[in-house]
């Protein structure tokens, strides 16, 4: 881990897809974790217009993307990225990196980050073999998520696991990594069953963010 820090130059670019339904310190965490170990450029959280495999989120997208706007404003790294909102439709990550593929040219190297969660679902998303012609899947862990995989899973890992994270920084794509964080349990759902009872959310999420969802009286 300390050799890939002693990079001079920070390279690559992360990207962190998500509901944020709302954003909480469960994702930040994790997003400044990974730019801090892996010396990334930069990390782009990237809010969901319609997710694809669960049903409809509980405020609208424009509120979502305004809360994840709030929520970065600490570390320069973390970007916004509204793209997906814009295009509307149902939001497939193939479409997404693709897309950013384009703009970034085909040497930079890009890293998908995802939860433990939602890789173990990967199966089920559109076109999901084809995810690492594009980018590289980071996978980091979540409590409650052990790396259990169905054998389409378990072929997948075996065939593109890296032998060490300095592969997700010399090539573009192509390479699957996992990586232990330390671990917060905290959850958009369980953010918002506090709400619905009127109890406190203080301290699972950034304060910015707490009074927007006060203010709009959201997941009362
Ligand atoms: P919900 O409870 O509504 O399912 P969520 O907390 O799982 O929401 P998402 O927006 O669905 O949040 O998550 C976006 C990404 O962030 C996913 O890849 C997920 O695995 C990851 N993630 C969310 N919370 C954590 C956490 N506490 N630790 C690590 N990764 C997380
Ligand atoms: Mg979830």
């Amino acid at each position: 881990r300390s050799s890939l820090k002693e990079r001079k130059h920070p390279s690559g670019t992360a990207i962190m897809g998500g509901t944020f339904d709302p954003i909480h310190n469960g994702h930040l965490r994790a997003a400044v974790e990974i730019v801090d170990r892996f010396a990334f450029r930069a990390l782009r959280l990237i809010p969901c217009y319609q997710p694809v495999h669960k049903g409809q989120p509980s405020v609208t997208a424009q509120q979502r993307l305004d809360m994840v706007e709030k929520a970065i404003s600490c570390d320069e790294r973390l970007l916004v990225d509204s793209r997906e909102i814009l295009r509307k439709g149902p939001s497939y990550s193939i479409d997404t990196l693709k897309e950013i593929r384009q703009e970034v040219g085909p040497d930079e190297p890009l890293i998908m980050v995802l939860g433990m969660d939602s890789f173990l679902s990967l199966p089920t998303w559109h076109n999901w073999q084809a995810l690492i012609e594009y980018a590289h899947l980071l996978v980091v862990s979540r409590p409650g998520w052990e790396p259990d995989f169905i054998s389409e899973l378990q072929t997948f890992c075996e065939n593109c696991r890296a032998t060490s994270a300095h592969e997700l920084q010399c090539a573009p794509s192509g390479f699957v990594w996992f990586e232990m964080l330390p671990s917060l349990e905290i959850s958009s759902s369980m953010i918002r069953a506090l709400c619905k009872k009127q109890e406190s959310i203080a301290y699972l999420l950034p304060e910015p963010v707490q009074n927007y969802i006060k203010q709009n009286n959201l997941y009362l």
